[in-house]
């Protein structure tokens, strides 16, 4: 599956940026929008031109206002923007002219070798459209003079940010054969969860930390581990470490980490703190493993401070249980970095939730449970209708997907799709791996017209 170039909008307060995103991203946002459990914000959005989808980042909603100067709030989103961009938009306000904050940000991205798209913004008709040419000063290349607002030149800056990403992926190498047999493992979590403690742990080799001065980045980093006769590659989204003065919403982050690295994952690790209940972006970054379909574990990690007999840990799991209900599936793992607690177990149930999500049924498998399923239970007729299930088989694994046709999918009511996937997994397990129920349309002679 393709990986979606991320886009990054930066530039200060005011400029225009959200009402940007919001042009761009139109009315198909939120790329969490149908989990369930996850709730959404503005931030995260799908767009897509001519052809190509890309996934938008607002990084005026990665910096909470308070406890960070204004400069340096800036400075830190652009930061992000470099950092885990494709492609950076940088609006600029053309009412206001070039700013000193805007010279900074324009320095950095000029450093970063990133390709930027320079958006002179509110140059809602000609004569406003006429300051634009002041930012050229800026040493960033083209101006594109235009109206978020209004949607003036919306269009002209999308064909050339889709030409900048067309090249930047026609630039990128392809992978190697020998990382293709190796198992791809990211540990996804919030800030402090443990990722960077797991990976150093099960790789037992210290990877050098970057010293924490301002800006200083890193990007997620593979580390190959061999373990259970298997390779893996094991992708720690903790990456960039940054002083705490910094006022970057890291949760939010963490989020933007998971997505990217999800993209190109079969197992991922949900890192929890055994001491803590599962928290909003928890549950959006279970969420979102679970639509991009990988396999998942959820790794409870620090359990050298939650024993595994204790009435702590029975509440823990309980507070998993709830809050992450809609990923029942996913096995608990409880580990410890610190101790080394349950890491030896770790191959196995990786190479169990990978071999569930690599499974595939043969239709006859298929059709004998459908037959037992319909015999047993018939689904509800819905305003009168009746709905018929025909046939089913398993189309694709990585993960199982399933289609059913039946006579009337409208009138397949969602308990009942429920119903199916329930006791899919109840005769078949695929415990680790999500799985998926398309229901296609298929009439026979004598069927009523719907
Ligand atoms: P952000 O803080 O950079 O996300 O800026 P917003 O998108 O919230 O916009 C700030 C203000 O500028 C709002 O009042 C918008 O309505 C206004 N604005 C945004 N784009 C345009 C534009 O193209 N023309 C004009 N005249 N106003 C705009
Ligand atoms: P990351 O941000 O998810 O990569 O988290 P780190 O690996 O940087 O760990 C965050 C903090 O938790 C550090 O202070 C670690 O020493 C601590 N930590 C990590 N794993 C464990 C563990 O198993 N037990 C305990 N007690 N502390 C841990």
């Amino acid at each position: 599956m393709g990986v979606k170039p991320v886009v990054c909008i930066v530039g200060r307060p005011n400029v225009g940026k959200s009402t940007l995103f919001n042009r761009l991203v139109g009315s198909r946002l939120a790329i969490v929008q149908d989990e369930p459990g996850v709730t959404r914000d503005r931030l995260y959005g799908a767009g897509d031109w001519d052809g190509l989808e890309f996934v938008l980042v607002d990084t005026g909603g990665l910096t909470p206002s308070i406890d960070a100067t204004l400069a340096r709030s800036i400075l830190a989103q652009a930061r992000v923007g470099i950092e885990e961009a494709d492609a950076i938009l940088f609006v600029l306000d053309v009412r206001e002219g070039i700013t000193g904050e805007d010279r900074d940000v324009a320095a950095l991205l000029r450093q970063s070798g990133k390709p930027v798209l320079l958006a002179a913004n509110k140059a809602d008709g000609p004569a406003a459209a006429l300051g634009a040419s002041e930012f050229y000063e800026l040493g960033l290349g083209e101006v594109h003079a235009l109206s978020a607002q209004h949607g003036r030149n919306v269009g002209e800056l999308l064909d050339d940010l889709t030409a900048v990403l067309r090249a930047r992926a026609a630039g990128v190498e392809p992978e190697d054969d020998q990382s293709e047999e190796a198992i791809r493992v990211a540990l996804v979590g919030r800030p402090n969860a443990g990722k960077s403690s797991l990976v150093n742990q099960l790789v037992k080799e210290e990877r050098m930390l970057v010293d924490d001065a301002p800006g200083t980045t890193r990007d997620p980093v593979d580390s190959p581990w061999e373990a259970a006769g298997q390779r893996f590659v094991l992708v720690d989204t903790a990456g960039m470490r940054r002083k705490r003065s910094i006022a970057l919403d890291m949760e939010k982050l963490a989020v933007l980490k998971a997505m990217r690295a999800l993209e190109r994952t079969d197992v991922a690790c949900l890192v929890l703190d055994a001491g803590e209940t599962p928290s909003d972006q928890d549950a959006r970054i279970a969420g979102l493993a679970a639509q991009n379909g990988r396999a998942m574990l959820l790794l409870v990690n620090k359990m050298d401070l939650v024993p595994e007999g204790s009435q702590r840990w029975k509440e823990q799991r309980q507070a998993i249980a709830e809050r992450l209900r809609f990923v029942s599936w996913a096995p608990v793992v409880p580990v410890s970095a610190r101790s080394g607690y349950g890491l030896g177990a770790l191959p196995k149930a990786l190479l169990e939730a990978h071999g569930q999500w690599d499974r595939r049924l043969s239709t006859a498998v298929v059709n004998r449970f459908l037959e037992d399923v319909v015999s047993a239970h018939h689904p509800a007729a819905h305003q009168g209708r009746e709905v018929k299930l025909y046939y089913a088989s398993q189309v694709s694994s990585r993960p199982p997907t399933f289609v059913f046709s039946v006579n009337n999918p409208e009138a397949l009511q969602e308990s009942s799709r429920r119903y199916l996937a329930n006791r899919l997994r109840e005769a078949f397990g695929f415990e680790g791996t999500p799985i998926r129920l398309v229901f296609r349309r298929r009439r026979r002679r004598g069927d009523s017209e719907p």
